[in-house]
């Protein structure tokens, strides 16, 4: 396995005046299932091992450890524009923000991260989104709060991160249920596999950003599967809690 950090980044985001990467699991010092570039503190890494792979993360991204914005997901819709007063227990799974210097991150494994950039208001969003988050809208929320802050939905760029993919996506049938309920019958949503339902959940946040007022060619909805590919990513569905978390992130210069 290379030792190298690896980004992968997306078209859709402008990259004059801008900064933002998916990075791969390779080029840090975490261990086992979590080797080596683990991001997240929150299923039991080493806290050092943590601080030392955000700090070469950094590093190979141009930016001072303590710009990084991150905040506790809990697969729910709040939007938190940095800098406002933080509420107790501070739970957020989208951030927003207008200025140079905070780096906004977005943990997943599986779940989908997601970046936001509004090119010519210079605007920019993150965001969590699992299966109950993209339901829900929690994509439809950053768009509002970043429309507040001066962006053009119409403008905003949108790249889906590394996550799992549809055919990897197997879910019972009262999952179904719920995105039939939140967004009718969209094609390629569901799709049928060997045993159960599957959900595609690209399909169904391009679903929510485009009635969110964003413009279909300005969504990347492509990513690699985080399942298929054990080498690059971590999976959940594959590791477990013993695994490791990717962050998303992406700030402005
Ligand atoms: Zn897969």
């Amino acid at each position: 396995m290379s030792s190298a950090i690896k980004l992968h980044t997306s078209h859709v985001l402008p990259r004059e005046g801008f900064v933002h990467g998916f990075p791969e699991r390779t080029g840090g010092v975490s261990t086992g299932l979590r080797s080596s570039l683990n991001l997240g503190k929150r299923w039991g890494d080493d806290e050092a091992n943590v601080e030392e792979n955000r700090r070469r993360l950094a590093e190979y991204a141009g930016y001072a450890p303590e710009q990084l914005q991150i905040m506790r997901h809990v697969h729910g819709t709040a939007v938190w524009k940095v800098g406002e007063p933080l509420p107790e227990p501070a739970e957020f799974d989208g951030l927003v923000t207008d200025k140079v210097g905070p780096v906004l991150g977005a943990f997943a494994a599986d779940c989908i991260p997601l970046l936001f950039a509004e090119p010519e208001a210079r605007v920019i969003g993150s965001a969590h989104a699992g299966w109950r988050g993209t339901v829900n809208g929690v994509a439809a929320n950053v768009v509002k709060r970043m429309v507040e802050l001066g962006a053009r939905a119409d403008r905003i760029r949108v790249a889906l991160g590394p996550s799992i993919g549809p055919e990897c996506f197997e879910v019972g049938p009262e999952v179904v249920e719920q995105f039939r309920a939140a967004f009718g019958d969209v094609p390629g949503m569901v799709v049928r596999g060997p045993n159960k339902d599957h959900i595609d959940l690209r399909v169904a946040t391009r679903t929510v950003l485009e009635r969110a007022g964003v413009t279909p060619e300005h969504i990347d909805t492509s990513p690699p599967c985080t399942k298929c590919e054990p080498d690059r990513f971590f999976s959940y569905r594959r590791d477990g809690q013993e695994g490791g978390v990717h962050m998303g992130f992406i700030a402005m210069r």
